[in-house]
């Protein structure tokens, strides 16, 4: 086969203690699923079925990137988050198997152009823009399954060592489980598929020279820094 462009990298996430792979096809993410973060983003959290979004498959970078300043934006901010990436495929995953498809979890930040997200809000406008720019989905190596449980554990961001957002995984208003059911009813989940499943209250702004720490008990830490 040949192609008239270049055909893409496959874009990938390291797998902890393996010199495998994790290919990425499709990246979901959650929006507003901890009740403080939805407080702080001016909406009553409710159990209405949770909502996604997406960014493209190559928007994801590994641990330890510096990432420029985005364009179209003066306020760039940092979300921290579990990320669950699916192994197995499958449509209307059922809550009690939703486990048995996951491959990994990782630490990922959703990192957000704060003000083009809100004023496509408000305008009743995809978020596109504000969400799946280059470089906005930093992720860190995948820890398998089976050595870890995704039902509790802190979730923390510091900025420059100053603690932003600090909260717990038993905090998520849709758990893992609950989350893979729903999104299966959306889509087919494949192989690859990887879901940003929401971040806690803290979200906040970074600027050129700010290094960032993410962590998650159990999972461990993502590093990032905003290039001068
Ligand atoms: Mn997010």
């Amino acid at each position: 086969m040949t192609y008239v462009v270049p055909a893409p990298e496959q874009a990938t996430v390291p797998v902890d203690g393996s010199d495998a792979l994790f290919p990425v096809r499709r990246i979901y993410c959650v929006g507003r699923n901890y009740a403080e973060h939805a407080r702080e983003m001016g909406f009553d959290p409710d159990r209405e079925p949770p909502f996604f979004f997406m960014k493209p498959a190559d928007a994801i970078v590994g641990d330890k990137a510096e990432i420029p300043y985005p364009a179209k934006t003066e306020d760039f901010h940092y979300e921290i988050e579990l990320v669950v990436a699916i192994g197995t495929g499958g449509r209307d995953i059922a809550v009690e198997d939703a486990l048995s498809h996951v491959f990994g979890y990782a630490v990922g930040i959703d990192l957000t152009r704060r003000d083009v997200q809100i004023a496509a809000r408000k305008m009743g406008r995809p978020w596109d823009m504000g969400k799946g720019f280059d470089q906005s989905a930093p992720c860190a190596p995948l820890i398998p399954a089976d050595r870890f449980d995704p039902s509790s554990g802190a979730i923390w961001l510091e900025v420059n060592g100053a603690r932003r957002q600090d909260s717990d995984l038993s905090k998520l208003i849709w758990s893992v489980p609950e989350v893979i059911a729903y999104l299966s009813g959306y889509m087919e989940l494949q192989p690859g598929d990887l879901i940003y499943t929401g971040t806690p209250e803290g979200v906040g702004a970074i600027v050129p020279g700010d290094v960032v720490i993410g962590h998650i008990d159990g999972i461990g830490d993502i590093r990032m820094s905003v290039a001068r």
